[in-house]
């Protein structure tokens, strides 16, 4: 079965927890498209080497999680000879066997415009700046509410603004809203969408997790 389920949006909207559960709950695998412009990024050097040299090592560092690694991946992901050095490892994992979730920018629009499902998932930047600033270690967390929210803005801009694979949805992508719902709630509608799209495509087999 080739069936792929694309979710874009901005940064800490919830693509990459609703990825996961997705992925899990019908046994599909998972890429997260972010690490590898992240893994480019925090490389150095010249970006069009690293990202036609990109190694698993590369993708294993246990830095690219941070605020710096993702602004880092904004400035070379405007690059269109690092995003098309990216781009045959994309297609062919959207493409392999036995279903595939990516999450990104432009996985529905680029990448996979063939995907059996498309959601664009977001969140105003408030809500998705106190996600970050929370998951940082809140009063805790070195770096103030008001300058993680002017980092999200910056890199929404780098990244809606660019002429190469723009943050946008697709046409025919989903519009999953997550600022008013919980994690689970995110899920679950998800979920319950790409199970339609299964049924739609007569995917649906014995075992596969149904509700
Ligand atoms: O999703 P994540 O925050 O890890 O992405 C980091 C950066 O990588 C994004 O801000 C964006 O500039 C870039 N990116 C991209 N296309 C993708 C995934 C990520 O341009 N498909």
């Amino acid at each position: 079965m080739i069936f792929t389920v694309a979710i874009d949006g901005p940064a800490a909207a919830g693509k990459g927890t609703i990825s996961r559960a997705v992925a899990e709950r019908f046994g599909f695998a998972h890429l997260d498209t972010g690490a590898l412009y992240r893994a480019v990024g925090v490389k150095g050097g010249d970006p069009v080497a690293a990202a036609r040299g990109l190694s698993a090592a590369d993708l294993a560092r246990d830095d690219l999680r941070s605020l710096e690694a993702g602004q880092a991946a904004s400035r070379v992901a405007v690059i269109p000879e690092v995003r098309a050095a990216l781009l045959a490892f994309q297609r062919d994992f959207a493409r392999r066997e036995g279903g595939a979730v990516l999450d990104g920018r432009d996985i529905g629009t680029v990448i996979c415009p063939e995907a059996e499902v498309k959601l664009f998932v977001t969140a105003s930047a408030e809500v998705r700046a106190r996600r970050r600033w929370l998951e940082l270690g809140g009063e805790r967390a070195e770096k103030s509410l008001a300058s993680v929210l002017a980092e999200v803005e910056e890199r929404d801009r780098r990244d809606r603004d660019r002429s190469e694979a723009p943050l946008r949805p697709a046409a025919d992508a989903i519009l999953l809203d997550t600022g008013a719902l919980t994690a689970k709630a995110a899920i679950e509608e998800a979920g319950r969408l790409v199970l339609v799209a299964l049924r739609a495509a007569g995917h649906m087999r014995d075992g596969m997790a149904g509700d």
